[in-house]
């Protein structure tokens, strides 16, 4: 009560799944906006939505850093709601960003808001931190222009390896392979990915990889980084849902023999379900904006194999962020309205 007195609740900013998004300010200070998130009950999902509220709370107040949503205080309404007061960020979101046609952006703008993304989850994961629900929905822009990552509610720690973790995490057009593939154990490389297919679709302008049921979603994966094996990906053929590709169109090695017993009808060889990779013209074709350096980037987050993905750290380490063009600076960035 003494917290929630400390605010002044105005008009509505937006509304999501779980939450109603309200603006607000300190009643102190009227100049100093925030937003009011108001977990919304539904009686079948209390207790699972409080949770998530829950873990919004534990995380977001332990990460403190200029890319990551600030959380201000907690308190619970007179109707045993929770509400948390975040960070005013009233510019929208990347994927808003990208979706706007009015608004056009270039290589050096896309490197600005890549990197505050980057920094985000690197420090996420310097903390023990995964996110788990990395996408352009979910990186807010401030006033300043700042890129902040938010929405915590699927976020845990990963201090605990030896724990199994849910595989149904991560909006699918952003959920790596291991995940599709029904993953227990897995680690940084989750954010990764998702961060890898953010800066694909800023750079397009589309989404990178779209579909509509989560088999759909490996089909689009396998489509432009080939179909894993075990010499691409030891240990893939051991997980939950994956199925071996139907090899029935691969003509078997000539061997002298004689034809083939493998010899295929036309239908059958272009239904092949081996995928070859994308070669580098596909990347050079479709993403002239991230040039060779954001090319060899989004290639290092997108690897399939998550133990051969870039780390984090290593994401910030790659020479695109210091080769040119320079990154924008935040306060040249375009901006929407
Ligand atoms: P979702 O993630 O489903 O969009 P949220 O509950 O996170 O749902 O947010 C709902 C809407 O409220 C957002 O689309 C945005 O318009 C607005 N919003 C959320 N957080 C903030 C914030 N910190 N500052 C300003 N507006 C916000």
């Amino acid at each position: 009560d003494e917290v929630r007195k400390q605010f002044k609740t105005g008009a509505k900013l937006g509304e999501g799944t779980y939450a109603i998004v309200y603006s607000g300010h300190y009643k102190s200070d009227p100049s100093s906006l925030v937003a009011i998130k108001k977990i919304k009950v539904n009686q079948d999902y209390k207790d699972g939505i409080a949770m998530d509220a829950i873990r919004e709370i534990k995380f977001l107040s332990e990460l403190d850093h200029p890319n990551i949503i600030k959380l201000h205080a907690v308190f619970s309404t007179k109707d045993q709601n929770i509400s948390l007061v975040l960070e005013h960020l009233p510019l929208g979101d990347i994927e808003t960003l990208w979706k706007t046609h009015s608004i056009s952006y270039s290589p050096a703008d896309i490197k600005a808001w890549a990197n505050m993304l980057a920094q985000a989850v690197w420090f996420c994961h310097e903390n023990y931190v995964l996110h788990r629900d990395i996408k352009g929905n979910n990186l807010l822009i401030a006033a300043d222009g700042t890129v902040k990552l938010a929405d915590f509610g699927l976020a845990r720690s990963f201090a605990d390896p030896g724990r199994p973790m849910t595989y149904n995490v991560i909006t699918r057009f952003y959920r790596p392979p291991e995940l599709l593939l029904g993953a227990r154990h897995y680690g940084g490389g989750v954010d990764v990915w998702s961060m890898g297919v953010v800066i694909a679709e800023l750079a397009i302008r589309e989404w990178f990889l779209p579909s509509n049921t989560d088999f759909e979603q490996l089909v689009a994966i396998y489509d432009v980084f080939g179909t894993p094996t075990e010499d691409s990906w030891p240990g893939v053929s051991q997980f939950e849902f994956y199925t071996p590709p139907d090899d029935s169109s691969v003509p078997a090695p000539a061997n002298g023999t004689g034809p083939s017993h493998r010899a295929t009808s036309p239908s059958q060889s272009t239904q092949s379900s081996i995928k070859r990779p994308q070669p580098l013209t596909y990347w050079r074709q479709r993403f002239p904006l991230l040039g060779e350096d954001g090319i060899d980037l989004i290639r290092g987050m997108l690897t399939l194999d998550p133990r051969k993905r870039l780390s984090a750290r290593e994401v910030l380490e790659h020479r695109y962020w210091t080769n040119a063009p320079r990154p924008t600076k935040k306060e040249d960035l375009p901006r929407q309205g």
